[in-house]
């Protein structure tokens, strides 16, 4: 239906909605985790080529200091060669004259020739000559390349601060040979320029990088201008630049004379470092970039795009997600009307049945209850749809009240509830079910503007579903003796008689299935036969017949018995003419009408019509009728009776002493036979059956005074028909006469006599 499209298309989309959502949500977090990969790998990458790349600057570096330190180291050598050859180390004022001149055509500071016994000459530009000058003098690390050198090495002392030159020297220092025996050494110091040249210089890694000279100690022997650590720092273990790992490693390293990469933070920021030893004095050379830095700050950018992506990626779903709550809320509206009852804003039953799925699909025990109210009809007929509407909610707030956990309800149509108990165990379900019912029709009285009292009843489905809650409580929908029914597999079938009969009966009405039978009325006193009552059976197209029993009350229901009833009597009425056509006296035909032929006004208009059409009289006709039919409006239904009984039929009260029939109704209604049910024939206990004889005595008596003549119904046996005339029960019919028969053989066995 609408509804369910609605439903199933607002389903559809929301589904789409989430799958879409949730894509969104997974490839962001995909794309996320994608970038930060790639991130890493790029860091990871751009390190180790950094890495890569300090390690091979050091080392040029490194073989460019050699080379500058191999250069002075030539310098003084070849010096050394000459004055091996002059021998002018015997004079000193030869020697003295000799290295100033020496000192003045190379960069070096001072410059001292010692001999084997610890004096020499030392020559300083801008001080002067100093000859007689002592070893002792020297600074120790001086004494110590010095000695080496006097040992036949060629040697590079430690730096150590100067008292003539600003800032830090040192020593090379080479032997003089004599006859391939060291005569004394030719030492110079120079500055830290062939460092502090290159650390001060742009060319470290593009111009990124500097380079520091420092010691075993990890203390700056030149520090380059570019560092990258303004502060002045003595060592390179000042807190708080270095990690502590990095710290030990470095140490580790420089106590062994090994390279090493370490990490330093400065202003918030990362660098790396590398260390390569220079083998000689314990030097390092410590060179870092700040690219390293840079490379962090790269890193910060691709963070910081990365956290802008991830934005996007959440505000584009917020978006979608916001989309999809403004579709929910339009659609909300929708979902509303699809799935709630507009009267009493109880669920309906599409969404009962996705529920109930749900239910199913978690296997838990439940039950089916259908809940009715008895003449809900009547209840808007007499109060007005607002008061039905009233009650509706009424019941709606009451069932609601008397869930338990987990439990749902919906109203389908008009009155009808269904409920859906978590619960199989039949007397339970029973027991709550009887409290609802119970505490509304209690409750009912005090409810609203009206007080009406509510009658409920109910069909329950153990473990069943809405269609068979529905059946079971279809099954005593017109009895008001039990409130409560439970569903068995019977009444599948009771329902499928029913609409096989439904569909067949008109196609049957057409095909005139329906046949008249009658059986014969007889005098008790005389036998003579006084009349014959019409009986119908539908006999099948394959010859077999169906009873009345089968079908009339279900006629009744359904309203079919207006077009029955009124073919029957056209049958009748048929029959009728055709007796007198074929010149044989007939006798007065009794026919069923049932009960809403009579809240139909027309009514005697319309079997007027019919008995004139056949031109037969009415007062061959009686025209039985249930003592049912006296609960309506008593003074229309005798109007009624008057004007049929002016036309000339007569009225035949049928099946008294079955129902809830009184003498009362006797009285009130103008009847002008009694048929007594098959019911007061059978005899019962010898209390009981005195009490009958007395009461049947008395109706008799009763009718009789009224002029009303009484049927005695189900005649078997001649004890039957004794026993009625014994009451002065003047009428019989049963099968101690004649069962009822087609109109053919009534004709043959009872008519053809009266030709
Ligand atoms: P009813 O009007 O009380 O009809 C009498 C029923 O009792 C008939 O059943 C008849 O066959 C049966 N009967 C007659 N004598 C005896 C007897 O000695 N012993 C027993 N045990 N039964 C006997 P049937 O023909 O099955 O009809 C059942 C009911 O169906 C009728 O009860 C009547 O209320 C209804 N009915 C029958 N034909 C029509 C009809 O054309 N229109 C309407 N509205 N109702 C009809
Ligand atoms: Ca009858
Ligand atoms: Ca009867």
């Amino acid at each position: 239906t609408y509804k369910s499209v609605q439903v199933s298309l607002g389903v559809k989309l929301q589904k789409q909605l989430i799958r879409i959502t949730a894509i969104t949500i997974i490839s962001s977090i995909v794309l996320c985790l994608l970038g930060l990969a790639v991130l890493g790998y790029v860091l990871q990458a751009a390190h180790e080529s950094d890495h890569v790349q300090m390690q091979i600057e050091t080392k040029e570096y490194k073989e460019r200091i050699f080379k500058q330190m191999d250069k002075n180291m030539q310098v003084l050598t070849i010096l050394s060669r000459v004055f091996e050859a002059a021998d002018i180390t015997q004079s000193k004022e030869i020697l003295a004259n000799c290295i100033s001149k020496a000192n003045r055509s190379n960069d070096f500071i001072s410059m001292v020739y010692m001999k084997k016994d610890g004096f020499g000459v030392m020559n300083t530009p801008g001080f002067g000559t100093w000859e007689d000058f002592s070893l002792q003098d020297c600074h120790p690390y001086a004494i110590d390349a010095i000695e080496k050198a006097m040992n036949g090495e060629n040697a590079v002392s430690k730096m150590f601060n100067s008292d003539v030159y600003y800032g830090k020297l040192f020593v090379y220092a080479v032997p003089v040979y004599r006859n391939d025996e060291i005569i004394g050494v030719l030492a110079a110091s120079d500055t830290m320029e062939i460092f502090t040249d290159i650390a001060n210089g742009s060319a470290v890694m593009g111009g990124e990088g500097y380079v520091h000279l420092i010691n075993a100690k990890g203390e700056f022997l030149v520090r380059s201008k570019n560092a990258i650590v303004k502060e002045p720092v003595e060592t390179l273990f000042e807190d708080p630049y270095l990690s502590s790992e990095s710290k030990t490693n470095t140490q580790e390293a420089l106590a062994n004379g090994e390279s090493v990469i370490g990490e330093f933070v400065y202003d918030g920021k990362k660098y790396h470092y590398y260390l390569e030893p220079m083998g000689l004095n314990e030097w390092f050379l410590f060179c870092a970039d700040s690219i390293w830095g840079s490379v962090d700050l790269l890193s910060n950018v691709l963070i910081i795009s990365g956290v802008v992506l991830l934005l996007i990626l959440i505000v584009v779903n917020v978006l979608l997600y916001s989309g999809y709550y403004q579709f929910r809320k339009t659609s909300k509206a929708l979902m509303h009307l699809a799935y709630w009852d507009t009267v009493t804003g109880a669920e309906n039953t599409v969404r009962f049945d996705q529920n109930f799925q749900q239910v199913l699909e978690e296997g838990k025990d439940f039950s089916t209850v259908a809940i009715n109210i008895h003449n809900f009809k009547g209840i808007n007929d007499l109060f007005g749809k607002a008061r039905g509407d009233m009650v509706l909610c009424y019941l709606k707030d009451v069932i609601g009240n008397n869930l338990n956990e987990g439990e749902f309800f919906c109203r389908d149509t008009a009155d009808l509830f269904y409920i859906l108990m978590l619960e199989a165990d039949e007397e339970k379900v029973c027991q709550r079910t009887k409290a609802i019912i119970d505490y509304i029709s209690q409750t009912s009285m005090d409810y609203g503007e009206y007080g009406y009292e509510l009658a409920l009843y109910s069909g329950i489905a153990i473990k069943g579903d809405r269609e068979k809650a529905l059946l079971a409580l279809q099954s005593i929908e017109h009895t008001h003796q039990v409130d409560i029914a439970v569903y068995n597999s019977k009444m599948h079938d009771e329902v499928r008689r029913k609409n096989s009969i439904e569909s067949q009966m008109y196609p049957a009405l057409q095909n005139k299935e329906f046949k008249l039978f009658l059986q014969p009325k007889f005098n008790l006193k005389t036998d003579e036969l006084v009349g014959a009552e019409a009986l119908v059976r539908w006999q099948n197209p394959d010859g077999s017949y169906r009873y009345p029993g089968e079908f009339i009350p279900l006629f009744e229901k359904n309203g079919f018995c207006l077009n029955l009833d009124m073919y029957m009597f056209e049958q009748v009425c048929q029959q009728l003419k055709e007796w007198l056509d074929s010149g044989i006296k007939p006798i007065p035909i009794s026919i069923n009408q049932s009960k809403i032929l009579f809240s139909n006004l027309k009514y005697p208009d319309y079997i007027t019509q019919i008995t004139e059409k056949y031109n037969v009289s009415p007062r061959l006709i009686t025209l039985e009728v249930l003592e049912g039919v006296a609960t309506n409006n008593l003074q229309q239904l005798n109007a009624l009776l008057d004007e049929l009984h002016a036309k000339g039929f007569k009225i035949s009260m049928d099946d008294f002493g079955s129902g809830y029939s009184s003498l009362n109704m006797v009285y009130q209604l103008a009847i002008d036979e009694l048929k007594l049910d098959r019911g007061f024939l059978s005899k019962s206990t010898q209390e009981n059956e005195q009490r009958r004889q007395i009461i049947l005595e008395q109706i008799i008596s009763f009718a009789k005074k009224l002029g009303i003549s009484i049927v005695a119904e189900g005649i078997e046996t001649e004890e039957d028909k004794e026993n009625m005339l014994s009451l002065d029960c003047e009428y019989g019919q049963g099968y101690f006469y004649a069962k009822p028969m087609s109109v053919q053989d009534f004709t043959e066995r009872y008519m053809k006599e009266r030709q």
